[in-house]
């Protein structure tokens, strides 16, 4: 604790991100408390108002501020240092092993085991007692040990931090697309409850930054799959604006507002036009897994912060074509 430690409140910069975490504030109000943003040394991290009140958990979301990676970015000639947490072809491991450090400095929990996965966009939830002898391949990992820093890495997918606090449990989880398609946060739940007997009424969580609504274009098979799994699909998915105008209104609009899904569907495969893109609310989805699963609304924080539309605080694997970094997403059980 030598490292003196300033907090601040978080700011997002882009407009369309502001205006996400206003308009999730409706769902809830904890979303509408914001994130800190801690500053330890050169290293910055977010802390979100739903877990930080439990003295027992420590737990945090990096960004790319603070790194000894020397990145050069897909806009630009210039190198930039960055808190690259993940061991990208790019970068040498004695840098992301000194920025994992940092980091650990960063969260107070230097003293912890940090436990990663290889991550493979599946639903394997791992239930961590020890620290285990490889790297386990999946998407999730739960435990009640204490000392175990459990960590997940992305850099546009959801990153979701769990913590239980009747039973002193806690979960990390990567959900991309096909996680959140395979409703891998829901899933974590009803492990929690088979391991521990985790109540989803005792339940407290965070969904860190990653790709927006606003910049998070898919194909329309990611659509249709993902109407075939949930009822309310619908709304979390919308038309590019442009695409919205060589529509009539029967066409586009059902029931309460704007059906993309409808409208795909009405398109027979493998016929002209190509199927246009949808935005997909990745963050909505698995928000309404949680609120599924019975977590109650005011448990759940978000950080209303696009990857994409926040490049210089975080890394985006979409907007900068693949050539970023990897943020980690950590929370553990203090000793
Ligand atoms: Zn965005």
């Amino acid at each position: 604790m030598s490292t003196p430690t300033k907090t601040r409140r978080a700011k997002p910069k882009a407009s369309s991100a502001r205006k996400k975490s206003v308009r999730a504030a409706g769902a809830s109000n904890a979303s509408a408390a914001a994130w800190a943003k801690r500053v330890t040394g050169r290293v910055t991290i977010l802390v979100a108002p739903t877990l930080v009140k439990f003295p027992w958990a420590v737990h945090g979301f990096s960004t790319r501020k603070g790194g000894a990676s020397k990145l050069v970015p897909v806009h630009s000639k210039t190198a930039a240092q960055v808190l690259n947490l993940g061991f990208t072809e790019w970068d040498k491991r004695e840098a992301v092993e000194a920025n994992r450090d940092s980091f650990l400095r960063a969260l107070g929990a230097t003293k912890m085991r940090l436990i990663t996965l290889r991550q493979v966009h599946s639903d394997a939830i791992h239930l961590i007692n020890r620290i285990p002898p490889d790297t386990l391949s999946g998407d999730a990992l739960i435990t009640r040990e204490r000392g175990l820093l459990l960590a997940v890495q992305t850099a546009d997918c959801v990153p979701v931090l769990l913590a239980d606090t009747k039973r002193r449990a806690i979960a990390a989880i990567h959900a991309g697309w096909r996680g959140t398609l395979a409703r891998i946060v829901a899933k974590t739940i009803g492990r929690m409850h088979m391991e521990f007997g985790s109540q989803p009424a005792d339940i407290f969580a965070a969904i860190g930054p990653s790709i927006g609504r606003c910049s998070y274009e898919v194909g329309p098979e990611v659509a249709t799959q993902f109407s075939s799994q949930f009822a309310n699909a619908v709304e979390w998915f919308d038309v590019p604006r442009e695409l919205k105008h060589g529509l009539s209104e029967d066409q586009f609009v059902a029931g309460d507002g704007p059906n993309p899904l409808k409208w795909l569907s009405m398109m027979p495969p493998g016929h002209d036009p190509p199927p246009p893109s949808v935005q997909l609310d990745l963050i909505a989805a698995n928000r309404w897994q949680l609120l599924d699963a019975g977590v109650p609304p005011k448990n759940i924080s978000d950080s209303g912060l696009c990857t994409a539309c926040n490049t210089d605080l975080l890394f985006s694997h979409r907007r900068e074509q693949g050539r970023t970094g990897r943020m980690l997403a950590a929370i553990g059980i203090r000793e």
